[in-house]
Formats: structure tokens, C-alpha cells, sequence
């Protein structure tokens, strides 16, 4: 059952920028890093196409080549990147155990928390049905909008993202009809008046999804009904887009971290330092405003600094590698 418990100096849980960028400076830092990936290695950018606005890239990248060359980069200074699902964590100690997959345990001076968030979904049987089946539903526009040139789609959603999704895809497709439940927006202003002034966008107000329609393999339509009337109708389209927000993965952190009312990790202000000594965040899981490649990758680095001066403040022998701050 058990195995040998294993230490380790700090541990990375997540590979997205964040993780992997904290990798980069914890191993160049003489911290012998362990990533572990998750169950979706790259993160979510591993969902996107092109990202064009990550500096140093004048041509673009696609996402998942990103994330290849930032685990090569971490890989290059001895990172240890492994597969595994962290299931369990108990941070009530002065070490700070955490098992992956729920059989191996490790014991861990630093935890870096790149864990991130995962797009929400609306959770009908038949939107998952689609989801699985890749026929048609999707939470992300920018990596697949492009499926879906010149046809009619459908998206949910009010807050900025929505309104950047569907102008994303007002500009690929023939027509988008946008669901909206209550009667206003929640997006800020100008995000909402771009997509009200864009033509082919049918904004729906008061108006929710009873079902995602289509033929068993993929989608063909949308069935809303209208929350103040109950009216109920049909709108024909092969793409289901879903832009209600995003979910932190910090479930399993929830009894040890503070969180704020939506689940992310709630940081010391400036810092990577969450409440326990030792165990630091970064990336999404704790950035609800920003939530971009080169902002986590940024935080990233401020967790591996933080423990490194965390660790060195702890133990006498090990040293701070200066020329990292060159
Ligand atoms: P938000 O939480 O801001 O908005 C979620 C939207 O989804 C809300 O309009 C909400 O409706 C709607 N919604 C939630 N659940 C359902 C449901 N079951 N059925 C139908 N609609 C539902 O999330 P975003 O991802 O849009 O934005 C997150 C943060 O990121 C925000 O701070 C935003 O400003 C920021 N952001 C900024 C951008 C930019 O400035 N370029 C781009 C994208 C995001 P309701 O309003 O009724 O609650």
C-alpha cells in the first residue's frame, strides 16, 4: 500500500507557466525541485491555440509548444517533472505531507501551489454528453472558434469573458447568439457596448439553456427558454460555447489554506505567502483578475523566491543562490 515516504526540499504542484516557472528558478536556486503535473500536464494552455501575447515571441506560439519548451527549460536544470495527481495534502504540521494518488507520500520543507483554475461549465447532461463526445461544446473560443467559420453558434455567459468570446467569434462566424440570464450584463462597460454594436450579435436577455440539441454525435441547435416568461424556442447552431467563469482547483487545500468566497487562494498582499508557513502560491489559483500566461509565469517566480528566502531563513545550510537576482 505505502511506500517509503519521500523527501523533498520544495514540491510544485501544477504545470502551467507558474509551475514550470517556478521550477526554472527553484532548480536554478540548488532546490532540487519536484513538479508534479496534474491531470491536465500544461495547464490550460495546453487548451489554446495561438498565444501572441506572451513577450519574446514576435511570431506567436501555439500553446501546448509552449508549454513542451517551458517543461524543457525546467528539465534543463534538473527540475524533476513527474506524472501524478496530488489527492491529499496536510498542512497542519511543521511538515508539509502530501500524497499523489493517494498511495505515495511525500514530505515537504516548501509547497508551491500552481494548481490553477478550470473553466466552469453549466452542467446539463446534454452539454456534457456534447462536451465528451467533442462534438460541439466548448469553453473556450480562441482554440476552437475556428471549427466553427461561417456557421451559426450560441454562447453563455455576461461577464468580460463572454463578451471577448463572442466577439472573438462574431468575426469567424455567420452569427452568435448570445444567452444572457439576467437582464444586464456583468461585464464592464465597454466590453458590453462592443458586443451590443457588433451586428452579428443577438444578445438574448432573461434567457437561459434548457438543452443542447443535436443529432448523438454532434451539436445542431440550442432549446432556451425565457426565465421572466417561460417561453421556450430553438436556435439552430453547430457550436455551444460556455463563458461563465472559472473554477480555482483548490479543493484540496480548502481546510488547511484561506480562500476567498469564490475558492482562490488568498495571498500575503505582494507576495507569494499564503497563511502557513512554507507553502506558496501562484498562477490562477490565487488571481481571479488577471489570469494570464505571463502573469502567472510571473508569480511563478515570486513562489520560488519566496521559498528560497523562506528556506535559507529556516535552515543555516543552505544557501541562497545570489546570482539568481543578478
Ligand atoms: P465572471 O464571473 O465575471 O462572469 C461570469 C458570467 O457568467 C456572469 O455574467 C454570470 O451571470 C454568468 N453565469 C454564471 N453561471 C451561469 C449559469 N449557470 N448560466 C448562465 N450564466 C451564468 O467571469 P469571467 O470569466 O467573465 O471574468 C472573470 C474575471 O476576469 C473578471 O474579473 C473579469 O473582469 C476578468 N476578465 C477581464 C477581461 C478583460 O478585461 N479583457 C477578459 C476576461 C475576463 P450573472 O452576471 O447573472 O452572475
Amino acid at each position: 500500500m505505502s511506500e517509503t515516504i519521500e523527501k523533498v526540499k520544495c514540491l510544485i504542484i501544477g504545470s502551467g507557466p507558474a509551475g514550470y516557472t517556478a521550477a526554472i528558478y527553484a532548480a536554478r536556486a540548488n532546490m532540487s525541485p519536484v513538479l508534479y503535473q496534474g491531470a491536465q500536464p500544461g495547464g490550460q494552455l495546453t487548451t489554446t491555440n495561438e498565444v501572441e501575447n506572451f513577450p519574446g515571441y514576435p511570431e506567436g506560439i501555439t500553446g501546448p509548444e509552449m508549454m513542451i519548451q517551458l517543461q524543457k527549460q525546467a528539465e534543463r536544470f534538473e527540475a524533476d517533472v513527474r506524472d501524478g495527481w496530488i489527492t491529499k495534502v496536510d498542512f497542519s504540521g511543521d511538515v508539509h505531507k502530501v500524497w499523489v494518488n493517494d498511495t505515495k507520500e511525500i514530505h515537504c520543507d516548501t509547497v508551491i501551489i500552481s494548481t490553477g483554475a478550470s473553466a466552469k461549465y453549466l452542467g446539463l447532461e446534454s452539454e456534457q454528453k456534447y462536451l465528451k463526445l467533442g462534438g460541439g461544446v466548448s469553453a473556450c473560443a480562441v482554440c476552437d472558434g475556428f471549427f466553427y467559420r461561417n456557421q451559426e453558434v450560441v454562447i453563455v455567459g455576461a461577464g468580460d469573458s463572454a463578451c471577448e468570446e463572442a466577439h472573438y467569434l462574431s468575426k469567424l462566424c455567420k452569427k452568435v447568439t448570445m444567452l444572457v440570464r439576467r437582464d444586464e450584463f456583468r461585464a464592464s462597460k465597454i466590453m458590453a457596448e462592443r458586443v451590443k454594436n457588433t451586428p452579428n450579435i443577438e444578445i438574448l436577455f432573461n434567457t437561459e439553456t434548457e438543452e443542447v440539441l443535436g443529432d448523438g454525435q454532434v451539436v445542431t441547435g440550442v432549446k432556451v427558454f425565457n426565465n421572466q416568461t417561460d417561453e421556450k424556442h430553438e436556435i439552430p447552431a453547430t457550436g455551444f460555447f460556455v463563458a461563465i467563469g472559472h473554477k480555482p482547483n483548490t479543493d484540496i487545500f480548502k481546510d488547511y489554506l484561506d480562500l476567498d468566497e469564490t475558492g482562490y487562494i488568498i495571498n500575503v498582499p505582494g507576495t507569494s505567502k499564503t497563511n502557513v508557513e512554507g507553502v506558496f502560491v501562484s498562477g490562477d489559483a490565487a488571481d481571479h483578475v488577471y489570469r494570464q500566461a505571463i502573469t502567472a509565469a510571473g508569480t511563478g517566480c515570486m513562489a520560488a523566491l519566496d521559498a528560497e528566502r523562506w528556506l535559507a531563513a529556516k535552515d543555516t545550510t543552505f544557501e541562497v543562490n545570489t546570482s539568481i537576482y543578478n
